[in-house]
């Protein structure tokens, strides 16, 4: 049974010593993902996509509850698509990808997209023609693909991943305002609620937003390295797409006008966060809404009682069917080995059955945060796992939410602001908002980036003066280091 292969099963670094090397061993090991032979490409393994398929089917429900609905649009996209917008074009044309082959009618160079605003906008052109068709509001989920240069990370830096991409088309900016806003806080109950990770959320600067919008909202973690990590982004795109692609409509009283647009994400980096903020040293510790599956039954077994141990923990499995539960009845392996297995791959509830537990009616549960053990009666398990999950799920949330609101230091000096990015905190300060000034913050200060102006509370200090020119602050930001 024991093989050189089960020596390796455990991570061999410490999370708290060396982070970037604790991440990649627990991805691995995990099984949550591979890398690929193709250079900045990464395999989702069956417990990678299966999280992805969490994300998924959370986030459909919560968009068809707005009104949106999911579509498909090609992966290919005409150079000149590219032109139309030039911002838009100038912001991506370093990272993207060109195929070999042309298009044989036009004879145009194709892009791999690295998003889709270009080509989807071109068919909304065409689709567009009364006030009557609005508010268009189309998603997809797709691949795209970012010619990064930068090394590999699984999930959260690649050239191809997997990510959805709302794109929404209004009468006005007030409506497509209001749903740019509304969409991120569906993204922060996202991360709050499925994988009890908190985020700080606001408005980029000019600096950071994306390319041809004229504003971008962004939700943003923080990971226990001092790094944060954007989780997701919501732009309002104002009417130049709509422009550079001809968009109009007749609206109430004939006249015709130019819509309002608006774009928003989120990725397979999501999956990366999650898995970096809660796990541990012995593995994953999946937040119980994000596991797959929230229960492993492991029987211990003893030849004299096998049947009766085996034959109770399929009734447990078929009771809780709703929990996704597996029953581990290896028989190669011993429930010591399945115990770190399931540590290692984060399943949040080990119920273990043996002799004396189907003696006395009961099984042992372990939660996977906490490690702590306790006995239920069999017959209370479905009134007692729902509770135990929910526990889990707040105290991994809380945990989190701690460690952030930890890290949050107010600076109002460049000697300050130094220090702070050395000790890798999550630094709140006062900023004249000017592109200038914070290109010489990239330029001088290693490593630090604005992450956002929060929506609530980013208003300037009475009297505030930006921490690096000194001009008067027009807003409180957020600066950190960040994947
Ligand atoms: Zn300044």
């Amino acid at each position: 049974m024991a093989d050189a292969k089960e020596k390796n099963l455990g991570i061999t670094v410490k999370k708290e010593e060396d982070m970037a090397e604790w991440y990649q061993q627990l991805c691995l090991k995990s099984e949550l993902a591979d890398y690929a032979p193709v250079k900045g490409c990464y395999i989702l393994r069956p417990l990678g996509f299966a999280l992805w398929e969490q994300i998924q089917a959370y986030f459909n429900k919560r968009m068809k509850y707005r009104g949106v609905k999911n579509a498909y649009f090609p992966l290919f996209i005409p150079e000149s698509f590219f032109h139309k917008e030039a911002t838009h074009a100038e912001g991506f044309n370093p990272e993207v990808a060109w195929i070999a082959n042309k298009d044989e009618d036009s004879g145009e160079r194709l892009a791999v997209r690295p998003t889709s605003e270009t080509i989807i906008y071109d068919s909304y052109s065409k689709w567009l023609r009364s006030w009557r068709d609005l508010p268009i509001r189309i998603n997809q989920w797709a691949n795209v693909v970012r010619w990064e240069t930068e090394a590999t990370k699984l999930f959260l830096r690649s050239r191809e991943f997997l990510w959805q991409e709302g794109h929404c088309v209004y009468e006005n900016n007030v409506d497509c305002d209001r749903e740019v806003e509304l969409f991120l806080i569906e993204y922060k109950d996202l991360c709050e609620k499925l994988l009890a990770v908190p985020v700080i959320y606001g408005r980029k600067t000019e600096k950071e937003k994306f390319a041809g919008a004229d504003y971008t909202l962004t939700i943003e973690a923080f990971m226990p390295d001092g790094k944060a990590i954007q989780c997701g982004t919501s732009h309002n795109l104002g009417q130049g797409f709509a422009k550079a692609f001809g968009m109009d409509f007749q609206d109430k009283e004939g006249n015709t006008q130019i819509p309002c647009q608006s774009s928003w994400g989120i990725s397979t980096r999501l999956i990366g966060t999650a898995v970096m903020q809660h796990s541990d040293n012995k593995g994953l510790v999946l937040p119980p809404n994000f596991a797959p599956n929230k229960v492993v039954i492991v029987p211990i077994i003893f030849e004299n009682t096998r049947d009766a141990v085996l034959g109770k923990c399929q009734e447990i499995k078929d009771a809780l069917a709703h929990f996704e539960p597996i029953l581990d009845d290896r028989d190669e392996y011993k429930p010591g080995w399945k115990f770190n297995e399931w540590e290692l791959k984060g399943v949040p509830i080990r119920l273990e059955l043996g002799p004396k537990d189907l003696e006395a009616g009961q099984v042992t549960a372990v939660v996977r945060d906490t490690g702590e053990k306790q006995y239920i009666k069999v017959e209370d398990l479905t009134a007692a796992l729902p509770e135990l999950l929910t526990a889990m799920h707040d105290r991994m949330f809380e945990s989190a939410r701690l460690h952030m609101e930890s890290k949050i230091v107010d600076v109002d000096n460049l000697d300050d602001f130094k220090k702070a990015v050395e000790e890798r905190k999550l630094i709140k300060t006062q900023f004249c908002g000017e592109i200038g000034c914070e290109e010489d913050i990239k330029e001088n200060i290693s490593g630090v980036t604005s992450r956002c102006i929060p929506l609530e509370g980013g208003e300037p200090k009475e009297g505030g003066k930006c921490f690096n020119c000194g001009k008067d602050s027009v807003c409180t930001i957020y600066f950190s280091k960040s994947y």
